[in-house]
């Protein structure tokens, strides 16, 4: 049994003072290459699997000794750091090697090191790696194929990161982090191999569910063939997808990759105890909430107009400049009936002093000293 919660003083995570939200892909090697030393593996030439469109080297780290085999990779949508994040703190806090005698572990901890640099969802030919699991059009979905066709796994992690976007359908809660059992065809069909990701989901669930800011909540199942895990399910491949998501102020998006972390321990674990397919496994997948895209970053409520009142949206738009990220704030909107709530909530009716110094450039950017929103960095 992995050890869950291994305590959240980050100065045991090297990771934690080497990667933060944004980081390059020489930064991301240099921290790997000081990473596998552990494991007795000298260089990362001898872990690439592959190559991505502009010639980066993609790496896959093989753990363990047991026989059940799990597969996980993370930032396949090059701007969804935290899950790489979170696989590199598991690396560094888990005894892995006495602990991994009854599965084995294959990581590819950046499938996409050209949108990782780039902070794109899409990799250089501007392709969704996500859509490309039937056309293998790009060789990074070719490198996760091969992988998957050789190592034959019996469970796959498939890890990515949401947007600040989602919220309970209600809209009172932010989604600190969801997951999908995928649909294997169109009918999104209750099989066995579906049962088995929903097994795991749900301990994740009942486990970590008191320790969110916010929800963990239950992505659509809507079926795509042209999805990974869509895929794998269909050709009978019980694959998990993760999504860390987003609640209050955390857009270095430290405190999630800790529960990002934490849910992989748990996913191990219920794999590593041969996880039983009771039948109250579709029951309480159901129970975990479903989530809608009903969130923005910041709203304004009672902003003072020419015709009475006016709700402002913003949504913050991550742009990288000379290797930073930065947090731009954009108007996406007035009066919205889609958007149930935000991140941060400003009422002005609730602001004694509001001087009116709000400014909306021509780019829709949005500044303003007194209610502190500008552009940000993390
Ligand atoms: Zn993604």
């Amino acid at each position: 049994m992995l050890p869950i919660t291994i305590g959240r003083n980050p100065s045991i995570h090297l990771c934690t003072y080497m990667l933060s939200r944004y980081y390059t892909y020489s930064q991301f090697e240099s921290y790997f290459s000081t990473l596998i030393r552990r494991f007795k593996i000298e260089s990362l030439e001898e872990i690439e699997i592959g190559k991505s469109v502009l010639g980066k080297s993609i790496y896959g780290l093989k753990l363990g000794t047991g026989s059940t085999k799990i597969l996980a990779w993370s930032q396949m949508h090059g701007n969804e750091s935290t899950t790489t994040r979170a696989l590199c703190q598991l690396l560094e806090s888990v005894d892995i090697e006495n602990n991994l005698n009854s599965f084995k572990l294959y990581i590819i901890p950046i499938l996409n090191p050209d949108g990782a640099e780039s902070w794109t969802r899409v990799n250089a030919n501007n392709v969704d790696l996500n859509r490309d699991a039937m056309d293998l059009s790009q060789p990074e979905s070719t490198i996760l194929r091969k992988v998957i066709n050789d190592y034959q796994p019996d469970y796959c992690l498939n890890l990515h990161g949401q947007r600040t976007i989602y919220g309970s359908l209600d809209g009172k809660s932010p989604v600190q982090m969801s997951f999908l059992a995928p649909a294997g065809d169109k009918d999104r069909k209750i099989t066995e191999v579906r049962l088995k990701s929903m097994n795991v989901i749900n301990h994740i669930y009942s486990q970590l569910k008191n320790k969110v800011n916010g929800i963990i909540g239950r992505y659509d199942d809507a079926f795509n063939i042209n999805c990974v895990g869509d895929y794998l399910t269909s050709v009978h491949i019980p694959t998990i997808l993760f999504e860390a998501g987003h609640s209050g102020s955390d857009y270095s998006r430290d405190e999630v990759t800790y529960l990002v972390h934490d849910s992989l321990v748990v996913a191990l674990n219920t794999i590593n105890d041969g996880i039983s397919q009771k039948n109250t496994t579709l029951r309480s997948y159901e129970d975990i909430p479903a989530i809608a895209s009903n969130f923005t970053d910041v709203l304004i409520k009672n902003y003072p107009s020419k015709n009475g009142f006016t709700s402002l949206y913003i949504q913050y738009h991550e742009q990288i400049n000379a290797n930073k990220l930065y947090f731009v704030p954009i108007l996406i909107g007035l009066n919205r009936k889609d958007i149930l709530n935000a991140h941060e909530v400003i009422d002005l009716s609730d602001v004694s002093t509001f001087e009116n110094d709000l400014v909306i450039d021509e780019n829709l950017e949005v500044y303003s000293e007194s209610l502190n929103i500008k552009i940000f960095t993390n």
